[in-house]
Formats: structure tokens, C-alpha cells, sequence
């Protein structure tokens, strides 16, 4: 079976090597000549809303799924109809869009922070008043890694920062005090059978994922998986999905979806019986889910920017390397490092001696 791949970043990468066991071949649609995924299947170089290339991916696969949500729908709607294509459009019309995203997490009965739709200087300034401050002002579209967010406070100038943000669609966000950072990463095949990981706690820097941790025996399991059901049963969704979540007490919040495989998940390769990948690809060609049972205590951290010695880091027993074939740019994620172990005191003594080597 052949199955193809819009994007083709280091996600992409990895969902084709967990496709060849299962026998399965690719082909990848990328605009860059060199991406990190661009030998692991046949290369269409185009970009993503070229017809002419999505209809000769769509002519030469038997299913089509997508590495990120900066595709565009009008993409992945010309693709359906003709091969089909998980997840579905809608799932990523609404994930593209926070306001789209919080106002159907809401609709659902799923909490989230006070949010607004800002579409002028005037509706900033009544949001503010309602909301309070200190809030965020985040663009709807095309943000992720913290990138198209800012933090308003008591003295910010609002009509400076609503020069700066050029009108582009917002909502304003009230600011959550959480007490940790989750996301739940779940799955569902086109039969319709589900799956979820154990949540991960998740630690950002400069909004940018450096370390989740997969939790074993979680309070918050059983409401992060009631919320991950209700949204992919609301989607009609196939294939893995990943929900962000702020903890409050022991409420959760809903931050943003990602209709793909995600970073906070990548511990599962090694961490649990079937890690996410293997079980994007069962989903999308409609195979039994493998189980997302924790093998141990995971943790995985990002390599950003730098590329690591292989022979400095290998050399410590316990720990799994992946580099994406990235080379280094700072703020770029260039691979990740993985250590389970069955005990958290052993995974977290091998991670001291990474994070030693590391820096
Ligand atoms: P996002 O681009 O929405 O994923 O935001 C990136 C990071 O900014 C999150 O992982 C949080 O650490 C932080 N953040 C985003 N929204 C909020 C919020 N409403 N309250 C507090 N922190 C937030």
C-alpha cells in the first residue's frame, strides 16, 4: 500500500520509518529540495497548493495524510473526493483557527481561558476591560512555538500593539495560572477504534517544547481522554491527534489541538507497546490500533539548535538518539533524545548525565 505524505519535515520522517515495517510505501510532497524526509519515499517537489502536484500524489497513492496544520484546507479539500485523506479537512479547518478550535472545545463542554474575537482596535479594548489583564493576544492562524503571541499587561500600549499585529485576525486570551503544562495524544483508525497515550507533561521554553515526560497512573487521565473522545467523535476523525492542556487544580483547560502526530507524543516510539507514529500509519490504512501502554518511565527531551555529539551521547547506556538530518539553526529542533527506564529514578539519573554531556 502506498501512502502519501503532504509536508515533509522531520514528523513526516518518522511516520515513514514506522510505515516500512508495516509494509508500506511513500510518497512525499514538499516544496524543499532537501527536506529531512525527501529520500524516504518519492519526492514530489511542489508546493502544497500546487493542483497539479496534489493530483499526481492523489494518482499515485491509496491514502493521503498531512505532517502539520500549515497546509491549506482548500489542499487537503482538493485532495478528498479524489484518494481519501485523514485527517479530515474539517479537523484541520478547525485546528488552524484558535478561535474555530476554543469556540468547538467549548461547545463540547470543554474548558478553556476567556477568549475573544478581536477583529478591531475598539473590540481589543472592550475584550481587555471584559477579560482583564495580564491576557494574551495571539494571532487565529499560522502560529505555533509561542510565534504570533503577546503578552498584554497593566502599561502595554494597546493601539501600539494593534499597529504592530497589522489586523491579521486575533483573539485575546486570559492568562491561566496553571500548575502544569499536559497535552493527551489519541488515536482513532477509520473503523472507528480509539486509543489514547498516557498524558505527557509537558515543559516549554520561550514556547518552544524542551522535555515531556510520560505520566504513569495519572488523576487527570480519565478527563483528558473524556475530552480527546468527545473531539475526535465531533471530527469524525482518523488518525492521531494531540490535545494541549493547562492544569488548574484538577481542572483542565484546553489550549490548542494539533491535528497530527506531536512533540510531546515522540517519547512513545520507545516509551509504550506501539508508539504514535506506528499508529498514525495503522489508523489512516485502517489497521487494529496497537496498544499505548507505558513500557516505563519516558522522557523525552528536544535538541534545539545544536546538533549533539552521536559518540558523546550514545555512550550512555539507556539512551535513544533520533536526529532528523537537520542541520543546526538556533531555535531549529534538529532531533530529540528518549529514556525510559522502570523506574523514575533511573530514567531520571540517565537524563542528568545527558543533560551534563549536553551542555
Ligand atoms: P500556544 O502557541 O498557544 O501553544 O502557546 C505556547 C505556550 O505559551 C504554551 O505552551 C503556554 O506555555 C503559553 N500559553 C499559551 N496560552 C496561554 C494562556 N492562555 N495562559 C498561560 N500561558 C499560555
Amino acid at each position: 500500500m502506498k501512502v502519501g505524505i503532504v509536508g515533509g519535515g522531520q514528523l513526516a520522517r518518522m511516520l515513514a520509518i514506522a510505515g516500512y515495517p508495516l509494509g508500506l510505501d511513500f510518497v512525499i510532497l514538499e516544496p524543499a529540495e532537501d527536506a529531512c524526509s525527501s529520500h524516504l519515499g518519492e519526492h514530489l517537489c511542489a508546493n502544497y497548493d500546487d493542483e497539479t502536484a496534489l493530483a499526481e500524489l492523489a494518482e499515485k497513492v491509496d491514502v493521503i495524510t498531512y505532517e502539520f496544520e500549515n497546509v491549506p484546507v482548500s489542499a487537503i479539500e482538493f485532495l478528498d473526493g479524489k484518494c481519501p485523506v485523514y485527517p479530515p479537512a474539517q479537523a484541520l479547518a478547525c485546528a488552524r483557527d484558535r478561535l474555530n478550535e476554543k469556540t468547538m472545545f467549548r461547545e463540547l463542554g470543554i474548558g478553556t481561558a476567556d477568549f475573544a474575537n478581536i477583529e478591531s482596535l475598539d473590540d481589543l479594548k472592550q475584550a481587555v476591560v471584559q477579560i482583564g489583564l495580564p491576557a494574551l493576544l495571539k494571532t487565529r492562524t499560522m502560529g505555533y512555538d509561542g510565534k504570533g503571541q503577546q503578552m498584554l499587561r497593566e502599561d502595554t500600549d494597546l493601539d501600539a500593539v494593534w499597529k504592530e499585529f497589522n489586523g491579521v485576525p486575533t483573539i485575546l486570551e486570559s492568562l491561566v495560572l496553571f500548575d502544569r503544562e499536559i497535552s493527551i495524544i489519541a488515536v482513532k483508525n477509520v473503523s472507528g477504534e480509539m486509543a489514547f497515550y498516557p498524558i505527557s507533561e509537558n515543559h516549554h521554553e520561550e514556547g518552544i517544547l524542551r522535555l515531556s515526560t510520560s505520566q504513569v497512573d495519572d488523576p487527570v487521565q480519565s478527563q483528558a481522554e473524556d475530552y480527546a473522545r468527545k473531539v475526535l467523535e465531533k471530527l469524525d476523525y482518523v488518525g492521531v491527534i494531540a490535545i494541549e492542556l493547562f492544569q488548574v487544580g484538577d481542572q483542565l483547560l484546553a489550549n490548542e489541538m494539533a491535528p497530527r502526530v506531536h512533540n510531546s507524543g515522540h517519547w512513545s516510539i520507545e516509551g509504550s507497546v506501539c508508539g504514535q507514529f506506528e499508529n498514525h500509519m495503522r489508523a489512516v490504512v485502517d489497521l487494529p490500533l496497537g496498544s499505548t501502554e507505558n513500557l516505563g518511565y519516558s522522557t523525552m527531551i528536544n535538541l534545539i539548535g545544536d546538533l549533539p555529539e552521536s559518540m558523546e551521547v550514545l555512550s550512555i547506556p539507556g539512551v535513544h538518539l533520533h536526529l532528523y538530518g537537520k542541520s543546526a539553526r538556533p531555535g531549529r529542533k534538529v532531533g530529540h533524545i528518549t529514556v525510559c527506564e522502570d523506574s523514575a529514578e533511573k530514567t531520571q539519573k540517565i537524563l542528568d548525565q545527558v543533560q551534563v554531556r549536553l551542555t
